[in-house]
């Protein structure tokens, strides 16, 4: 340990450009045992690690399998990684690190954080291939929980009930489990065999799992609470956020989501609707958080002409992770900052050919040190064309009605309304993700299937 004066921070290898966006494979190589030996070895062991106190949402281990790495114990390594994280090779590889983990390192300052996300893709991915897995309950206790929306929370949920025993039945209302792990994030970020290879583990363990099945449409929840000792509910925030486009033919404005969802389909050779195409079109993207950035890289890999970005505030305020967009620019991404968007622009037909912007500046609060107000310009209408528009604005929550006619309240923007405990307003129903949170990060919403999945096992095998 404490190299880091000998040792550079060094990233994983990257694959070059002009490679990378021919096709969707992941764009990071994944370090050999050696490299993550030494790249964890300048981990300086600090007494109030405040990579896993403050910067990791899951408290991980870090500093521990850092050193255990770094002493070449990959078992122990794999095993501590595994013990906090649901997925710990998944988070590695799309955890904003730089806003988490890294950013809280110590060596950050000067030296260059601990490269702790590739170092965790590392250990587990290695330990797989030694043949370690992940460890659950050799004996079960009869009790089930009924799991809606196999989401990263759901998975997570999952994965600790059967470390005590608990079978969880999951409800998925999709033709795939993984939630936005599957049909959200993009395969040059996440490939999907790590997300199956984790279902496939739980499905061996006991889970069960019930897909095209969507609580309040095939199935009541009035039925799945009967059937079960809890329930929890993980059912995410996916409702796309939209411009007014009343009156425009929208056949060339795409919803992020969607727009992912079936470019990952056809990836998959899944039946998927041809609407999505990009192929040899001027693609504008509207928005500046990961979901965008998705959007950009994604039309590049499937041969749009041009891509542009076009976000309201500037480059320092983007809320997304900063590595994917230098990952962006890098493959050819324009981006276009202090620019928002007033109105679509349509021929006589209702097709729309382009977009008005207004241009904006920042002002600074007066008091405090909170984020900069964005003002518009006067005057400064311009006009943008695109042959296709992605709206990657942010998401709500879905306002559904078999909540509210079971007495799980929400709050006035439709997320479910839970303690600290994750108890929701009705008796035995928990909650957690993106459905609790709003639209938010894997890693949360890990956090909650976990400390869901901990109150319940209190609840059921505790305190009965
Ligand atoms: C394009 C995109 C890229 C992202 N990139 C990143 C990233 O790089 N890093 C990061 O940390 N976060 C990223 N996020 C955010 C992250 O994906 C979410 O915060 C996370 O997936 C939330 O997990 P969840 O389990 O709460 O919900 P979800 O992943 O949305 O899963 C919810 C599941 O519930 C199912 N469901 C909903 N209603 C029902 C019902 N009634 N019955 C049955 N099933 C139901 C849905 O089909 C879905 O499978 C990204 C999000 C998007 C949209
Ligand atoms: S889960 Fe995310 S924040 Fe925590 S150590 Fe891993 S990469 Fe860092």
């Amino acid at each position: 340990m404490y190299e880091f004066t000998k040792i550079e921070r060094l990233d994983p290898t990257v694959r070059p450009t002009n490679e990378r966006i021919e096709n969707f494979k992941e764009i990071y190589e994944i370090y050999t045992p050696e490299e993550a030996s030494a790249q964890a070895s300048r981990c300086i062991q600090c007494g109030n690690p405040y990579c896993s106190s403050l910067g990791c949402p899951l408290s991980n281990n870090i500093p521990q399998w850092l050193k255990f790495i770094a002493d070449k114990d990959l078992n122990l390594a794999f095993n501590i990684s595994n013990e906090t994280s649901p997925f710990p090779e998944i988070l590695g590889r799309i955890c904003p690190q730089d806003r988490l983990c890294e950013g809280a390192c110590t060596l950050n300052e000067g030296y260059g954080a601990i490269t702790i996300g590739a170092i965790e893709v590392s250990i587990t991915e290695n330990g797989f291939k030694k043949g370690l897995r992940p460890q659950f309950a050799e004996k079960m206790t009869g009790k089930k929980v009924a799991i809606i929306g196999s989401g990263p929370a759901g998975l997570s949920a999952a994965t600790f009930l059967l470390r005590a025993g608990i079978k969880p039945v999951v409800y998925e209302r999709a033709d795939e489990a993984g939630g936005l792990l599957i049909y959200g994030i993009p395969e040059f970020k996440l490939e999907k065999e790590a997300v199956h290879r984790r279902i496939q583990f739980l499905l061996e363990a006991g889970m069960e799992l019930h897909l095209n099945t969507e609580v309040g449409k095939d199935i009541s929840f009035e039925e799945i609470y009967a059937k079960h000792d809890a329930v929890f509910i993980g059912i995410g925030a996916t409702e796309g956020k939209v411009l007014d486009y009343q009156g425009y033919n929208t056949d060339n404005i795409y919803m992020a989501v969607p727009f992912l969802t079936n470019i990952q389909k056809k990836l998959l050779e899944m039946p998927y609707d041809k609407k999505y195409n990009v192929k040899d079109k001027r693609v504008m993207v509207i928005g500046g958080g990961d979901t965008a950035m998705d959007c950009v890289r994604t039309s590049i890999r499937e041969g749009a002409s041009s891509v542009r970005c076009v976000y309201r505030r500037d480059e320092a305020n983007m809320p997304g992770s900063r590595k994917e967009v230098k990952n962006a620019k890098e493959e050819g991404v324009e981006f276009i900052f202090m620019t928002s968007p007033n109105r679509f622009l349509a021929d006589k037909n209702g097709k729309v050919y382009g977009m008005e912007f207004k241009k904006m500046e920042l002002r600074m609060p007066t008091e405090g040190n909170g984020r900069a107000d964005i003002i518009e310009i006067p005057n400064s209408e311009h006009v943008i064309e695109a042959d296709v528009i992605i709206l990657a604005l942010g998401f709500n929550n879905a306002k559904l009605a078999f909540l509210r006619e079971n007495g799980i309240e929400t709050n006035k923007f439709g997320a479910i309304i839970v303690d600290e405990k994750y108890r929701t307003t009705k008796p035995r129903v928990y909650a957690g993700g993106d459905g609790v949170r709003g639209a938010d990060l894997v890693v949360n919403a890990a956090l909650d299937g976990r400390q869901a999945a901990l109150t319940i096992i209190e609840d059921l095998l505790l305190n009965k």
